[in-house]
């Protein structure tokens, strides 16, 4: 007897995965793509849409072939997609510029202008998404300033999966979700909103209808159907964006359940019933579905810092083959106090999102005596990393959230001392969930919502298999407490003295250039 399957793709920044599930959440075949990141001239994220296009025909192709194999038969494909992406496209549906991605820091200086501009915050409070270079509210005034030729010749403002969408169903439609991340969308009202549309220069006309994440699309265009060997009849999910479907995918979707990852950067989200924004702007607001608003911070400096320190402080370490040199160094220090003897860590080495969405802000060390050496140096590094990540969770609080667990990802979970110090920090239980695309399987649970196969979302979190739990201990949270208000303080304080810094770099710089 044939079983059904259902399809989720994530269209990520590095990679297309693409994974089917059967009806009750197991994986039956999963596979990804990569595709180039264009960073030329400097500070430019670029990717190719036709590329990311392609990857996305070829997983899907393959998932296809292979369940199908299996015995298998597709209910489905639902997708999940990168936020804040911009791509122009002319009158004929063809880009006038390639999918500029969150990482463009191209509008900068626009972002600082708007945030001085008492219509930066309002425009934020109304539409969710911090006042930031990743938004492409900040990167349309950008094109209008730096290149009106583009900006006058552009039919449509769109987003990645917007594109595909466009290119398989020649529509042009937007989920509520990848919407809400644009800097653009009245998160109350579901519609475009007036004042950001005059900030950023265009008029409605030139975005994609919005529609609900669970719309479904059938109907697609014959090619791409017979080379991803699927019936046009199959019903396509348009989606959301990967923030919010990651806490569906590891069932952190009921009040007081917080979603923490850690990868190279990292972020901490949680759902609530209504879109709920910050007074101070710290955190953001993305919709899952018109009932589920995932608010939450995200921050630049998690994993990232513990590369830096393997990479540009212990780069004469010595390896033997099989050895991981994370697991050594975490090993070295799992042997130091916790509070690594008075050594504090700001994890800033680029610049910092939340809570204080600064570009300026620099790495510290704090607390430096004769008495430390690299050991204190790398328990400093995993405890300013979850330092940081609590300053989120704190910021979260401010706006009425209570965590009662943390459903932990991300590469920092290999480490069982990292997940320790994030229960120690956080004082919660931490869980961290077995499997590693969260964002495919919230897709795919996403699409089952749609297609009715599961009522609501109430036995996601059955769904999903816990691989570890860690209680804090009670002796390290006392330890914490004592440090965790000096970094705080220190942060805040230093936030003045990074501009200045940046400032003098700025200067010298220039100077030098000069000569
Ligand atoms: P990405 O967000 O780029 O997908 P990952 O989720 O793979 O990244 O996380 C990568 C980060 O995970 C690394 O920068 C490192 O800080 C951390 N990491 C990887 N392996 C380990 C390990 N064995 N122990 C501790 N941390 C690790």
């Amino acid at each position: 007897m044939s079983e059904n399957a259902i399809i989720g793709v994530d269209i990520g920044t590095t990679s297309t995965k693409t994974t089917a599930f059967d009806l009750s959440g197991n994986i039956l075949a999963e596979t990804s793509r990569e595709y180039p990141l264009y960073s030329e001239p400097a500070g430019r994220a670029e990717q190719d849409p036709d590329e990311i296009l392609e990857a996305m025909i070829d997983t899907l192709s393959q998932i296809v072939k292979t369940v199908t194999d299996m015995g298998n038969e597709v209910s489905g494909v639902s997708f999940s997609a990168a936020m804040h992406s911009l791509i122009a496209i002319d009158k004929s549906g063809n880009p006038l510029t390639r999918s500029i991605t969150w990482a463009d820091q191209r509008s900068t200086e626009e972002t600082t202008q708007l945030k001085s501009d008492e219509r930066g915050l309002s425009i934020y409070r109304r539409t969710g998404t911090p006042i930031h270079p990743m938004s492409p509210l900040t990167k349309l005034i950008w094109f209008q300033k730096h290149d009106p030729e583009v900006f006058k010749a552009t039919h449509k403002w769109i987003s990645i999966k917007e594109y595909i969408f466009y290119k398989l169903f020649h529509e042009f439609i937007v989920d509520y979700s990848i919407a809400s991340a644009t800097g653009l969308f009245h998160l109350e009202k579901l519609d475009w909103d007036d004042e950001a549309l005059q900030v950023a220069g265009i008029s409605r006309e030139q975005l994609s209808s919005p529609v609900s994440t669970t719309q479904t699309i059938k109907g697609m265009n014959s090619d791409y159907a017979r080379e991803i060997g699927l019936s046009e009849e199959i019903p396509f999910i348009v989606g959301a964006s990967d923030g919010v479907l990651a806490n569906l995918g590891v069932g952190a979707i009921e009040t007081g359940s917080v979603a923490c990852s850690v990868g190279t950067s990292g972020a901490v989200r949680t759902v609530l019933p209504k879109p709920v924004t910050d007074s101070q702007g710290r955190t953001f607001c993305y919709a899952l579905t018109e009932d589920h608003w995932v608010v939450g911070g995200p921050i630049n400096n998690g994993g990232i810092a513990f590369r830096w320190l393997r990479d540009n402080v212990f780069d004469d370490m010595k390896l033997k083959d099989s050895e991981d040199p994370y697991d050594l160094l975490t090993e070295r220090a799992r042997n130091v106090v916790p509070g690594a003897q008075g050594l504090l860590f700001l994890p800033y080495l680029t610049g910092e999102r939340a809570p204080y969405w600064n570009a300026d802000t620099k790495a510290v060390f704090f607390g430096l005596t004769l008495n430390h050496n690299r050991n204190e140096m790398i328990r400093s590094v995993l405890e300013g990393v979850m330092y940081q990540m609590d300053s989120v969770v704190e910021a979260l609080k401010e706006t009425g959230v209570e965590p009662l667990e943390f459903r932990a990802t991300g590469g920092f979970t290999k480490s069982r001392l990292w997940r320790q110090i994030m229960a120690d920090i956080f004082e919660r239980e931490i869980l961290v969930p077995e499997g590693s695309s969260s964002a495919c399987f919230g897709a795919a649970l996403l699409g089952m919502n749609a297609l009715g196969i599961l009522s609501d979302f109430s036995s996601v979190k059955d769904m999903v298999q816990i691989s570890s739990r860690h209680e804090p201990n009670e002796e390290n949270m006392r330890v914490y407490r004592e440090f965790k208000p000096i970094f705080n303080r220190l942060a805040k304080s230093l936030q003045s003295e990074f501009k200045t810094l940046s400032d003098v770099n700025k200067k010298l710089n220039n100077t030098k250039a000069a000569l």
